[in-house]
């Protein structure tokens, strides 16, 4: 393969490699990975599983593709040969930030994984020109700019299939683009991502604002544009009919080819649904079908057993309900089927807590999804529990057999394989490869745990990897970190749920100790990376918070040999493969039955990281993998938190009033320390927002965090049983392989093997 790989890539850069820039040898591989992909292509299998998603998180895919395909070592070392160095190479390719977070990366993972156990399975999203937007720092607060990806010559392979997509008042054409799914060491798939033809990056200037009225050019511009104005939602509106009317047309087109006479659509596909961006395919297939001459009743009956649906929140400012009157203007054709649905859903039940259409006109898609889909799915235990015994109780009373359970998962390719090549490789030497593909055997590590040797590798991997990292932030911040201290990290999205604002006042806590005199056995680096939703008044004061901290800590020559703070600007996937193999200590501290799964806690524990946490979504799962005595758990209960909402008797003000620790804490966030070098609109608005609101009850468990942090660092000065925690997680991560997920969901719910 590799001869060959030589051969193209000297065909495409004329005879001389080692001549060749970095971009040249990029598209050059690229433009060959792309072919050798498509010979891996298969059309086989009656059924197919379509995943609709808003998001595909994918990130860069030169690596991942090379890795699939089984000859990223050969290329490599091949390009070595001429001087070049891979991960130069990697550097020229774009990420395409097609997603926000979790949800969008679960997608992703997904799709690798189905492609890698064998299954017909494709992915169908939206094009967008500009994914998540891209952040920097400016004056400590967070700025927004748009974040290009498509080049001329990209993974995107353009489609002779086009649809006219009919909205009220007018019509728009689509264009299906394909990226290739490599499974490792199996076939490809297809992520099929639509566009308009007439879509207008002019219309963005260099932030991220356009006229939003012009649907016809903006349609696909942005992913999720700012949807705090009627604007922006109504765009979502746009957006998602789009997605899945295309879906629907693909989806059918595809099972006709195949013989299908429509009324037998269950045996030739399953629709996943995820999270209810993509709801709208129900009432959409129903009208297509209905336009190919089926009776109502029968392609209500024939939708109902295709789609399943997955839940991801429970948090109720994120259940999708959209006014009739948005869908009423952007889609009306679905409106009387929407309404009949809603009819035959109230003729059955006169509960009002599981109608589809509210006494406020709003419909409520998840409540659709539910009613008109075969499964209804939750992303871990606890997540899914919640759902069954509060959230969705009303509906769990009515359809107890279409409720389950599907633990989130990881693909270990990229998130080790890739990502930790040091640590993959050691581990081939210790336990074989068979953890490539069956990621139980990772187990086979258990019976090292008292091999010196063995944990000591695994401590010098890590010491590699905490080198790296500090190189790459000195290089792409100007930060200079200790790489001897200990990597205390915390990446994900900027939610007040998350709680990043609990590590924050940690942090100060800190810091004030230090400055008394008291320091730490080991020196501490604090490492944030988040991006806020850009109309998130509060997330966004928390980030201008961490990063006053930064600048404060950071110059303190007194306190900065002990602490320093680094918030990682632009966090994203790529940065995500550099923080996660460096990481000691994850910092998983949601409010207890806030987070319905994270998959960035299973990335770290994969990565040999000692999880700090509460029990929480999937959390809750590692914990009782691991043992108590290799990850530290603190807070309230979800049982606790979910009875204080319901008495709505937590009052912030007095753990304030109560605590001096806590006082000391929040008080230094309005002190003229702060003050001199941050904005006063946006640390005042925080403090109060933590002293007469913290609706995420960060003060609850604060104290009870702050006991753990100082155990777990005091429990990192016994290096060899530190070590001991790392192989534990590492030899425990298998049960977050999305191959496992994947094979849950195609033996539950999809059934593709009949
Ligand atoms: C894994 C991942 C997430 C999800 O992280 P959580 O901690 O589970 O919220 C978000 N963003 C990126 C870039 C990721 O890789």
């Amino acid at each position: 393969m590799s001869v060959e790989v030589r051969e193209l890539l000297e065909k495409k850069c004329g005879n001389n490699i080692a001549a060749c820039t970095n971009e040249q040898l990029y598209y050059g591989l690229l433009a060959i990975v792309k072919d050798f992909a498509k010979e891996k292509e298969s059309h086989e299998g009656k059924k197919k599983i379509y995943y609709i998603s808003a998001e595909f998180l994918i990130g860069k895919l030169l690596s991942n593709n090379l890795i699939n395909l089984g000859i990223y070592d050969e290329v490599e070392s091949m390009l070595k040969q001429y001087g070049k160095n891979i991960n130069l190479i990697e550097q020229v390719e774009p990420e395409p930030s097609l997603g926000n977070g979790g949800l969008g990366r679960l997608a992703a993972c997904f799709l690798d994984s189905m492609a890698t156990l064998g299954l017909n399975g494709d992915g169908i999203g939206l094009n967008y020109h500009f994914g998540l937007f891209l952040q920097t720092f400016e004056n400590h607060l967070q700025k927004e700019r748009k974040n290009p990806w498509i080049e001329t010559e990209s993974w995107l392979t353009r489609t002779d299939v086009t649809y006219p997509v009919q909205f009220g008042g007018f019509t728009v054409w689509s264009r299906m683009y394909d990226l290739d799914v490599t499974g490792f060491e199996n076939r490809t798939n297809k992520l099929h991502l639509f566009d308009i033809e007439t879509v207008d990056e002019s219309l963005v200037g260099d932030g991220i604002n356009f006229n939003k009225a012009d649907i016809a050019k903006n349609l696909t511009l942005f992913l999720y544009p700012d949807d705090s104005d009627e604007a922006g939602r109504l765009l979502r509106v746009y957006q998602q009919y789009f997605m899945v009317s295309n879906a629907a047309r693909l989806i059918l087109a595809e099972c006709e080819s195949k013989g299908c006479n429509l009324y037998d659509l269950p045996e030739y596909a399953a629709i996943q649904i995820n999270d209810t961006h993509p709801s709208m395919v129900i009432p959409e297939l129903i009208r297509l079908l209905m336009e190919k001459g089926i009776r109502m009743g029968d392609a209500i009956d024939i939708v109902s057993k295709t789609c399943a649906y997955t839940n991801h929140t429970i948090l109720a400012e994120a259940l999708e309900k959209w006014p009739m009157d948005y869908l009423n203007k952007a889609v009306p054709q679905l409106m009387p089927i929407i309404r009949e649905l809603d009819t035959i859903v109230k003729d059955k039940f006169h509960d009002k807590s599981v109608a589809i259409i509210d006494d406020e006109n709003r419909v409520h898609m998840a409540h659709m999804d539910i009613h008109y889909g075969y499964s209804v799915n939750g992303v871990a235990y606890l997540h899914t529990e919640i759902l069954k015994k509060n959230e969705l109780n009303h509906f769990y009373k009515i359809y107890p057999e279409k409720f389950n359970n599907k633990t989130n998962g990881v693909t270990f390719r990229r998130w080790l394989m890739h990502c930790n090549k040091g640590l993959s490789r050691y581990l081939d030497e210790v336990i074989g490869t068979g953890w490539h593909k069956d990621a139980d055997e990772l187990e086979k590590l258990l019976s090292f745990e008292n091999d010196k040797t063995v944990l000591h590798k695994l401590l010098e991997i890590k010491k590699e990897n905490k080198h790296a990292l500090a190189v790459y932030l000195k290089e792409t911040q100007g930060v200079e970190i200790d790489e001897n201290s200990i990597f205390d990290i915390q990446i994900k999205r900027l939610h007040e749920y998350k709680r990043q604002q609990m590590n924050a006042l940690y942090v100060i806590h800190k810091y004030l100790e230090i400055k008394k005199g008291k320091t730490p056995a080991t020196p501490i680096t604090v490492i944030f990376g988040a991006k806020a939703a850009p109309a998130y008044v509060i997330a966004k004061d928390i980030i201008h918070l961490i990063l006053c901290l930064q600048e404060i800590i950071n110059k303190d020559p007194k306190v900065s040999p002990y602490l320093k703070v680094v918030m990682v600007e632009n966090y994203n996937v790529t940065k995500a493969e550099k923080l996660i193999p460096a990481c000691d200590i994850s910092e998983q501290i949601s409010l207890a039955s806030k987070e319905a799964s994270g998959t960035g806690n299973m990335k770290f524990m994969l990565n040999g990281a000692v999880t700090l946490g509460t029990m929480d979504g999937a959390n809750v799962e590692i914990a009782d993998l691991v043992g108590k005595d290799n990850i530290y758990i603190f807070g309230e209960s979800s049982d606790t938190v979910i009875e204080h909402y319901e008495k709505g008797d937590y009052v912030s003000r007095d753990f304030y009033e109560s605590d001096e620790e806590i006082k000391e804490a929040v008080d230094f966030i309005v002190s003229d320390d702060l003050l001199n070098i941050g904005q006063r609109e946006n640390l005042e608005r925080l403090y109060y927002e933590l002293l007469n609101k913290d609706w995420f009850m960060t003060l609850l468990d604060y104290k009870d965090y702050a006991a753990k942090k100082e155990e777990i660092y005091q429990d990192y000065e016994d290096r060899d049983a530190w070590a001991k925690k790392m192989l534990v997680n590492t030899a425990k991560a298998g049960f977050f392989s999305s191959d496992r997920t994947i094979a849950e969901y195609d033996k539950d719910i999809w059934k593709l093997k009949g």
